[in-house]
């Protein structure tokens, strides 16, 4: 009797439960922590700065904040849209408040990273974040301090102000102040902006160091990615509750102009066909229609198959340029090759995947059993949980890698880049992607057509070798014949250079080697005899 009487029950906010569980997004530890507000921080400003086709230019500074603790002031500056000044106390202060709830490609994607290091930085250290920002458009640059109230999940806005601009500028400086471990966390850091540097030659990155080091990488091409548009959401993808929700927003008087202007690839033939094997009248209320009509009617658009291709101009893949750029920049590779694949769809959500292939040069050896794994989700670069991520699976299980001609440890890297309007995360610190079946049939095949430009490359390459050594091998013979000859026709007055035409020509039509090769050959080991 007691016992039941001291249940408690209570409703939390989301800002006091991502504060209770902040480990499941990235913040298990200083040393996590730090990495993870770099992360966040470094994403919102490229969002800020790609999505909207402007050439990134990023700044991370990391600096010791206490002389005693290990407490770290993380700032990054960046030249993006800015933020409009009324929005900033909820976009640094609201957990689960964004920009980027809508149908478009983009790092960040659930609204909560940037606050969770707002509120780890409150934990550790107590120290508000600061935010500077300013929009192309405004006179004036705005500046705030913020914390978060826990329990109400709403933020406090400590101070703020304003000043007139002195010259032209817009974007977004932010800094964080957390307990954090950089002796730990630094080779992480360093290998996230390096492996974010790979995919964005088009950026300026510069990160300062607590060590006083300068990390640096100079954009190399100006050719952005194309931006994402916000697209409507794919039929395949509707169940009850969204249709419900469209039908709410949309005040279009019949169901077949509801369809038409709420969801991608349905134009109004195909509205008409799916209504009449929902068995729904194209003309009715869609308010009036029943939970058995809308259930039908979903029932009707998912098994559907003549639509039209989904739409991708959601998504924003790199592109061949971007990867193969990034790639030889930062590897200095002897091969490499990259490959955009065509959209495909999973539970109506469009995706492309990409991938790239670098190969010998100053490429590291790999570890004994597998390639140097360069994973990607919508431009971001995964570190952790390599071993649970369907791209390690997809390259340890689906590729026979002896078909390409690779033994391991090899100097190979392969680039995978998934990207969507929803990337299937496996948890919200977006380290690994769920192993769903259609991303990873894309994902095979994107390996393999990399893979098979390589094993070209090497067939190629064994064959010249192979060519090089029969030629090495003929040539050293033809001095001696042509001396034969020479003295079997002695006085004949038989011509040299017209002895070692003929045989050049001869072997060049029987091996296929260009005569050129030959007499160079031929000149060596004359000089050598
Ligand atoms: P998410 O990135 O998932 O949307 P965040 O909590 O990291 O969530 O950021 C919340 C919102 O704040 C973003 O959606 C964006 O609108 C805005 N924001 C954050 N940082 C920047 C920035 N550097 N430039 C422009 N907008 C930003
Ligand atoms: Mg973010």
């Amino acid at each position: 009797m007691a016992n039941e009487l001291t249940e408690k029950y209570k409703a939390i906010s989301p800002a006091e439960f991502f504060y209770k569980y902040k480990e499941i997004a990235g913040f298990a530890n200083p040393a996590r922590a730090l990495y993870q507000t770099v992360r966040e921080l470094v994403e919102n400003a490229l969002d800020a700065t790609d999505s909207h086709g402007i050439l990134p230019d990023i700044k991370v500074v990391i600096q010791r904040a206490d002389p005693v603790q290990e407490f770290y002031r993380i700032t990054v500056e960046d030249n993006g849209i800015g933020i409009p000044p009324d929005v900033v106390p909820n976009a640094f202060g609201r957990v689960l408040f964004s920009s980027k709830y809508v149908l478009r490609q983009t790092r960040g994607m659930y609204g909560l990273g940037v606050k969770m290091a707002v509120l780890y930085g409150q934990m550790t250290t107590g120290r508000p974040v600061e935010v500077v920002t300013s929009r192309r458009e405004y006179k004036r640059i705005y500046f705030f301090k913020i914390r978060i109230d826990i329990n109400r999940n709403e933020p406090v806005v400590l101070e703020k102000g304003s000043w007139r601009k002195q010259r032209e500028w817009h974007g977004t400086i932010v800094s964080i102040t957390i307990e954090g471990d950089w002796g730990k966390s630094k080779s992480r850091i360093k290998e996230y902006i390096s492996r974010t540097a790979v995919v964005t030659p088009y950026a300026n990155i510069a990160m300062y160091t607590p060590d006083g080091e300068i990390v640096l990488y100079k954009r190399i091409i100006d050719k952005l990615p194309r931006p994402p548009r916000e697209v409507k959401p794919h039929p395949y993808g509707v169940d009850l509750e969204m249709l419900k929700m469209i039908i709410e927003s949309n005040s279009q008087p019949t169901i077949l102009d509801t369809l038409v202007e709420s969801f991608q690839s349905v134009g109004e033939v195909t509205a008409r066909d799916i209504l009449s094997r929902a068995g729904i009248d194209p003309s009715a209320n869609p308010r009036s229609l029943s939970d058995s009509d809308l259930l039908k009617l979903i029932n009707a658009m998912r098994s559907y198959d003549q639509y039209r291709p989904p739409s991708t101009a959601a998504i924003s893949p790199l592109g061949v340029e971007v990867i193969t750029a990034g790639l030889k920049r930062m590897f200095e590779p002897e091969f490499v090759a990259a490959t955009t694949r065509k959209p495909s769809i999973y539970e109506g959500h469009p995706f492309i995947v990409e991938a790239g292939i670098a190969y010998g040069g100053k490429v590291p050896l790999s570890e004994p059993d597998k390639p140097t794994i360069l994973r990607y989700a919508n431009k971001i670069p995964l570190l952790y949980d390599e071993g649970s991520d369907v791209v390690t699976s997809v390259v340890k299980e689906d590729i026979n890698w002896d078909n390409y001609l690779i033994t391991f440890p090899a100097p190979l890297i392969i680039l995978v880049h998934v990207c969507s309007t929803k990337v299937p995360f496996k948890g919200v610190g977006k380290e690994s992607i769920a192993d769903v079946p259609e991303v990873r049939r894309e994902i095979k095949l994107a390996i393999s057509e990399v893979a098979r430009k390589l094993r070209n490359y090497i067939t190629e390459k064994q064959k010249e070798l192979e060519a090089q050594r029969k030629v090495i091998y003929l040539a050293k013979y033809i001095p001696e014949v042509v001396k034969s000859i020479e003295t079997i026709f002695a006085g004949d007055g038989v011509n040299r250079s017209e002895i070692i035409s003929k045989l050049a020509s001869i072997i060049s039509a029987k091996t296929g080697i260009p005569e050129n090769k030959i007499y160079e050959v031929i000149n060596n080991v004359e000089i050598g005899a």
